[in-house]
């Protein structure tokens, strides 16, 4: 059974509305009798009398066998038109397919205007600009389409595996007064005359939320004005944040380890033909769990391998990728310097120039960044004045730590960048359907 096929049965579909049959069924459908699909016509081979159409649709592709006037009909129809076959469950020749469709009447649903723009078969090259200008169109490209499947099916996964530890899914807001962690990469807006700004990360809210909810998490869309042009920023992307009270970042670590488990053991079920191997993700660590080196630990790497860091020292890119050759597969980096680290971090007893933090890596990329967070709302005040923020800009928040706030940790979660790493894409322009950076606002 191929991927597609595993990806449709795990949804028990077997049969359609209204007697049009999902591709993927087909096979699944007595000889004899009438059937209709819909999709788009892909091929068509025209061999005098009898001419071979293949007709996809989101889950596979059917064969219809046209003849008399429905192959004259046939032959006027532009490819990647929308259309809908009518005919009877027949014996085929063909060795990739269960069965064809004797075709008895073809309806064009909607006509393909050439030249298309892009080529969505994949025959001929686009480059991604060209793509990206016309995803809708893209998205009929078999490998663009399981990427979006993909990214479904991991959502769900997490999902599912949060809810099932209590966790509840919450909405945040999106439009917020105040900056959530300084004035940064802000997108600022006009809200009826007063300053608002698109929220950066849920942060604040989500650590509000556990004093009432103890276990909360988002996904959601966060904005930040990034500048630079990369193949890991987005001015919108989305991220899976999760806030626990009670959990230290040690155990946020281990619901990041399950979470990732899961979530490649599923996809891997699902489409083994595009998930590579648990190997491929843990290294040697599948059995013992995401290694967790200190941040010191990877300075003392990094200096061994040639670099001049001392402690305090942000990671580069090229520190990172030096680390990722060292490290293959998931590895975290974690107490990293107090100063490295937003207000909202909690130092380690004893060693305040160290917080309780961590990021999760892959090679080079960081994915998931989280901590303990510090609850004392004194602690919290000298915080944010050291870090030359105004407590006033905070005074909402910080409220709320006078009610009782448990202690809590949590993360946020780049999906997007999880799903370059899950998918093996090098660009995240790849996995987001409609991406926004400093050149692209449409489509
Ligand atoms: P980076 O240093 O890579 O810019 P960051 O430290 O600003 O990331 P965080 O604020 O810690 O990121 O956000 C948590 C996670 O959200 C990151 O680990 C990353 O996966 C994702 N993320 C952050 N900014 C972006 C962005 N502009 N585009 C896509 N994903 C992002």
């Amino acid at each position: 059974m191929n991927s597609w096929s595993r990806y449709q049965k795990s949804k028990k579909l077997s049969k359609c509305e209204n007697e049009r049959i999902f591709a993927i069924c087909l096979g699944e459908q007595p000889l004899g009798k009438k059937i209709s699909v819909a999709g788009w016509i892909v091929d068509f081979s025209d061999i005098g009398k009898i001419g071979f159409v293949k007709v996809r649709d989101v889950t596979g592709t059917v064969q219809g066998v046209v003849t008399g006037d429905v192959l004259a009909r046939t032959r006027e129809i532009p490819r990647q038109s929308s259309v809908l076959i009518k005919g009877i469950v027949s014996k085929t020749k063909a060795k990739d397919l269960p069965v064809e469709i004797a075709v008895d009447d073809v309806i064009v649903n909607g006509k393909a205007v050439h030249p298309l723009p892009i080529d969505p078969t994949g025959r001929i090259e686009s480059s991604m600009d060209k793509r990206l200008d016309c995803r809708a169109l893209d998205l009929r490209n078999e490998h663009v389409l399981t990427i979006f499947k993909i990214r479904s099916e991991a959502v769900n996964v997490i999902r599912n595996v949060l809810r099932s530890k209590m966790f509840i899914e919450v909405n945040t807001p999106k439009i917020i007064g105040s900056a959530t962690e300084g004035g940064a990469n802000l997108f600022e807006l006009d809200y009826f005359k007063r300053k608002a700004y698109l929220a950066q990360s849920p942060q604040l809210y989500k650590e509000e939320l556990t004093l009432g909810l103890e276990r909360v998490f988002e996904v959601g869309p966060y904005f930040r004005a990034e500048p630079s042009h990369t193949v890991r920023h987005l001015s919108e992307f989305i991220s899976i944040d999760l806030e626990a009270a009670y959990l230290d970042y040690n155990e946020i670590m281990d619901i990041v380890d399950e979470l990732i488990m899961s979530t490649i053991e599923s996809l891997r079920t699902l489409f083994p033909v595009n998930i590579k191997s648990t190997n491929h993700y843990y290294g040697n660590s599948i059995e013992s769990g995401i290694p967790r080196l200190s941040y010191e630990e990877c300075l003392n790497e990094l200096n061994r391998s040639g670099e001049h860091l001392e402690f305090g020292d942000d990671l580069s890119d090229a520190a990172l990728r030096t680390l990722g050759t060292i490290h293959n597969g998931f590895y975290f980096i974690k107490d990293w310097p107090t100063k490295l680290k937003p207000f909202y971090i909690q130092e380690h007893e004893g060693r305040k120039d160290l917080s309780k933090s961590f990021d999760l890596q892959f090679g080079y990329l960081e994915l998931i960044s989280g901590g303990t967070r510090e609850h004392d709302p004194n602690n919290l005040r000298n915080k944010l004045i050291e870090q030359g923020l105004s407590t006033e800009s905070f005074s909402h928040h910080l409220r709320a730590f006078d009610w009782g706030m448990p202690p809590h940790s949590g993360c946020g979660i780049g999906f997007d960048r999880l799903m370059m790493v899950l998918t093996s894409s090098d660009n995240i322009r790849e996995v987001v359907l409609f991406p926004r950076d400093s050149d692209r606002l449409t489509p």
